[in-house]
């Protein structure tokens, strides 16, 4: 498992629940790097227990329903205590699938451009399916009405695709063929964060 991948996991768990002890966190990250969590179908996990963790069972069932997560532990004699709560089992199945889809294909391609004005133009018909993620810096504000800027588009989609795209970069307008190419979901995700 690569390192970067399971931190970004982690930090998008961590944006998910921001009150959540660092323990919470740590117990779910036991739970997944133990290989623990198994995907049973689309909404359903099943999790081993770990005695070390207090765990009085030997699985737990986790299932996704109506946008919330529910485990079987809540069943358990603890359960009227532990409903309020988001179990660790819980968490590391979020953990699970946030790795998952961080480990996951996508299809990319990024410019990167210095201007003072810019516009990257998507023909319609591919909005929804081709997302395009700006970010920009400031490189040289010598002139404070027309900063400079340091500019990069990620385009990307689910599918490998060539995007035409219209890219101005101060009054010099380009007609570009894109061509996504396969990387991985991570890749984007620190290219735009
Ligand atoms: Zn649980």
């Amino acid at each position: 498992m690569g390192r970067e991948l399971i931190d970004l996991a982690i930090e998008r768990l961590r944006e998910d629940f921001p009150n959540k002890s660092k323990s919470w966190i740590r117990r779910a990250l036991v739970r997944f790097m133990r290989g623990t969590v198994r995907e049973f179908n689309e909404n359903v996990w099943v999790v081993r227990g770990l005695p070390e963790l207090g765990d009085r069972y030997p699985t737990y069932v986790v299932r996704f329903k109506d946008g919330r997560y529910y485990c079987s532990c809540f069943e358990s004699s603890w359960g009227l205590r532990r409903k309020s709560e988001i179990c660790t089992h819980i968490a590391a199945v979020i953990l699970y699938r946030n790795y998952k889809r961080l480990d996951s294909d996508v299809y990319a391609s990024v410019i990167n451009i210095e201007c003072t004005d810019y516009y990257l133009e998507i023909p319609g018909e591919l909005r929804g399916k081709v997302k395009v993620v700006k970010s920009v810096r400031v490189v040289d504000s010598s002139d404070r009405l027309n900063p400079r800027h340091r500019v990069r588009y990620v385009i990307y989609a689910n599918e490998p695709m060539e995007v035409r795209a219209k890219l101005v970069c101060d009054g010099d307008v380009r007609e570009l063929s894109l061509r996504l190419a396969r990387t991985r979901r991570y890749i984007i995700e620190l290219l735009t964060h």
